[in-house]
């Protein structure tokens, strides 16, 4: 299913053009006036993915004021990370059909379609789907614009010609299509790595494949602990312990401490929590290798938590 669908042409050729142009960034000089703009995009367009299409919009993980949605809608956009109302519907769905034959990007299609082939070989009848999932999105006046891709790319032009105009045209490809590369890669990463069989470890024992990746969660701000946002999915952090570090989980925090979100759901108080505590050595494996090391002297944290 899925994988022999009709390619989308253009949508291929553009995500395959977006790319190239952060890869031929790679051969330009770099000055170092790029990079406080560079690492700002890369930011921007980052959190603006991770925390607002997934944790809030998606999952409805916390609240925050209208302003605040709107400026990272409007990374979101300035990255052509997708239109929240198919993000979003495609997302719940998968959600749903975790690891099925209906599940649209899992690697049981193969790598290549896990990662981005999905994206442009949806089947017919798949985006009718997605609107039926994200009708709550439908009814956010910008994220009903932006379903139209004439005016989804305006703030991504907005933001290149400003970018054009002050740092030139290696400044461009530097500061913009450089930061698109590594958040496309990192962000398709979660759907494709951290749901591949033997690549990770689980902390839940749930129904699909869903990984815990370090590696994943470093690249992608916080979403490579894909495991246990699928064991709790409207939890606002994904990190559970204390090494899994998840950049988006502190953002949040920041903005709750600053009165600019609330309604967080947080994980539940340690006591009541299920995760099984692991040994330093265990953690240190599960850190740097990203899986679980298969060693006898460490007590198996899945088999004490059963
Ligand atoms: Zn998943
Ligand atoms: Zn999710």
């Amino acid at each position: 299913m899925f994988k022999n669908e009709k390619l989308n042409v253009f949508l291929f050729a553009s995500l395959i053009a977006l790319q190239v142009l952060g890869v031929i960034a790679l051969w330009t000089k770099f000055e170092w006036k790029f990079l406080p703009a560079m690492l700002f995009i890369y930011f921007w367009i980052g959190i603006s993915t991770t925390l607002y299409l997934h944790r809030y919009l998606t999952h409805r993980g916390f609240e925050m004021p209208a302003w605040l949605k709107f400026f990272f809608a409007t990374g979101s956009a300035v990255g052509l990370s997708g239109d929240p109302v198919t993000w979003v519907g495609d997302h719940r769905y998968h959600h749903l059909k975790s690891d099925t034959d209906e599940d649209i990007h899992s690697p049981i299609h193969g790598f290549p379609y896990a990662h981005m082939m999905w994206l442009v070989r949806k089947p017919p009848g798949f985006r009718d789907r997605s609107l039926r999932y994200a009708a709550d999105v439908r009814k956010i006046w910008y994220c009903r614009l932006w379903e139209r891709p004439i005016y989804y790319i305006i703030p991504h032009l907005i933001v290149a010609a400003l970018l054009y105009f002050t740092l030139g045209a290696v400044g461009l490809l530097w500061c913009l299509y450089v930061p698109m590369l590594v958040v496309y890669n990192c962000t398709w990463a979660v759907n494709s790595i951290c749901h591949m069989k033997a690549l990770g470890y689980r902390t839940f024992e749930t129904t699909d494949h869903s990984k815990n990746n370090f590696w994943v969660g470093l690249g992608a701000f916080g979403e490579g602990y894909h495991n246990n946002h699928h064991a709790q999915p409207r939890c606002a952090a994904h990190g559970r312990r204390w090494w899994e570090f998840d950049l988006t989980r502190y953002v949040i925090w920041g903005l709750e401490k600053v009165g600019l979100a609330w309604s967080v759901h947080w994980p539940k108080p340690a006591k009541e929590e299920t995760i099984a505590p692991v040994s330093e050595d265990e953690a240190g494996a599960m850190l740097l290798f990203g899986a679980r090391i298969k060693d006898p002297s460490l007590k198996d944290s899945a088999e004490s938590a059963k």
